[in-house]
């Protein structure tokens, strides 16, 4: 019987460990944002992209809600209908964008020094004195799981939240800015932020600064976003850090 127990409790364990590898929690927004959600691997496909080995996996059209992510530092995921439009101008810009998660996966550390001269420091646990109505309403996002909390000049905490707590949709979020500092959620970033003096929420808002739009910058929440976009479309950014196009080389 103890043996029993034992392989159950075992089986338990693996059952836990397969399941919840960096998942969201059952229970959270993350989950409910997620129900009816199916991601089933339609089709495996390897690729050797400069050199490196890298694995395309064709998702349900479901899977986060249609969006390509990385889940290890091999792995790109793609929704089904953006393959099938592989030759576009868009599916090789995405490509890139996810790409550069996986350099960011590879190389964890030399990306958080890279992210250091922009006066950036990530973290895996929120900061202290985030309200945890903030807190929960982070949306869980595979390419910044391993530290999703950005905290920029040490003070100025940036995230994506769910807009809505009764229908958490994982496309419909909005940045939110907590001072730590004042102890509370600002409006915009400081004149410091390099790309655009602005409020990376105003593109949630649709009131989009100037200096953002042009930047081209959809993902602003997060460093490992910012480079993602910006190395994505390198020339089409009117801000790009000084040495990140150097950097990116020898990365990649
Ligand atoms: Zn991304």
């Amino acid at each position: 019987m103890l043996y029993e127990l034992a392989a159950i409790g075992f089986l338990g364990i693996v059952v836990y460990l397969v399941f919840n590898r960096a998942t969201p929690r059952s229970g959270t927004f993350d989950a409910l944002a997620r129900r009816n959600q199916f991601c089933n691997v339609l089709e495996t496909i390897p690729y050797t992209i400069s050199g490196k080995e890298v694995i395309f996996e064709i998702m349900d059209e479901s899977c986060e809600s249609g969006m390509p992510h990385t889940t290890n530092p091999t792995t790109i995921r793609f929704p089904h209908s953006l393959w099938k439009q592989r030759d576009s101008d868009r599916f090789k810009q995405v490509l890139r964008h996810e790409m550069i998660h996986l350099l960011q996966r590879r190389s964890p550390t030399a990306w958080r020094v890279q992210y250091k001269r922009w006066g950036y420091t990530i973290q895996k646990d929120a900061p202290a004195g985030i309200p945890r109505n903030i807190v929960e309403r982070v949306r869980y996002n595979p390419d910044i799981a391993d530290a999703p909390w950005a905290i920029f000049e040490d003070r100025y905490v940036t995230v994506a939240c769910y807009k809505s707590v009764t229908n958490p949709q994982l496309r419909e979020t909005e940045i939110v800015i907590w001072d730590l500092e004042l102890g509370k959620q600002i409006e915009k970033m400081p004149e410091s932020w390099p790309w655009g003096q602005s409020s990376p929420s105003a593109q949630q808002r649709e009131k989009v600064a100037p200096a953002v739009k042009k930047s081209g910058l959809h993902q602003a929440e997060h460093p490992h976003e910012l480079s993602a976009e910006m190395g994505a479309d390198l020339s089409n950014q009117s801000y790009v850090p000084e040495g990140f196009r150097e950097f990116l080389k020898m990365q990649s």
